[in-house]
């Protein structure tokens, strides 16, 4: 009888902030592979609340100017934010693009490897206003 295995990893990524994405598929499809399990599913999820992960073509259109560009649609830089009030810092932007986008992903797993499109990479957008090292939870659950 096979019984769940659940594997969890630590990927850190270093990050200039304001908007920078980062591709961390390589880093990814590395501990699912370590993991060693065939048949389930991995989950990634940023420790923080101004930065989050998604997929996207990594192209430099959209990597170094649209999605960028989307961010500050939806959310301006120069907001007002009622956060910067309560904390007399400068990233209320940078809180509400994270809860946009969301902190995770799942991605299933299927024969050993990511289950990705061709040109579908895994990324993390740092929207702080400052360069950090991010925290993510790579856990892979499955047999
Ligand atoms: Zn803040």
């Amino acid at each position: 009888m096979l019984s769940a295995m659940v594997r969890t990893e630590i990927i850190k990524v270093k990050t200039k902030g304001s908007c920078d994405i980062v591709n961390i598929t390589e880093q990814t499809a590395e501990a699912v592979a370590k993991s060693q399990i065939l048949a389930g599913t991995v989950t990634l999820f940023n420790v923080g609340s101004t930065a989050g992960i998604t997929t996207t073509e990594y192209e430099p259109g959209l990597i170094d100017y649209d999605i960028a560009a989307a961010f500050e649609r939806l959310a301006p830089v120069n907001g007002p934010y009622e956060h910067e009030k309560t904390w007399h810092d400068d990233n209320g932007h940078s809180h509400v693009r994270a809860a946009l986008l969301g902190p995770s992903l799942s991605v299933p797993v299927v024969d050993g490897r990511l289950t990705l499109g061709t040109w579908q990479q895994v990324i993390l957008l740092d929207f702080d206003t400052r360069p950090r090292t991010r925290k993510v939870v790579c856990q892979i659950v499955g047999e």
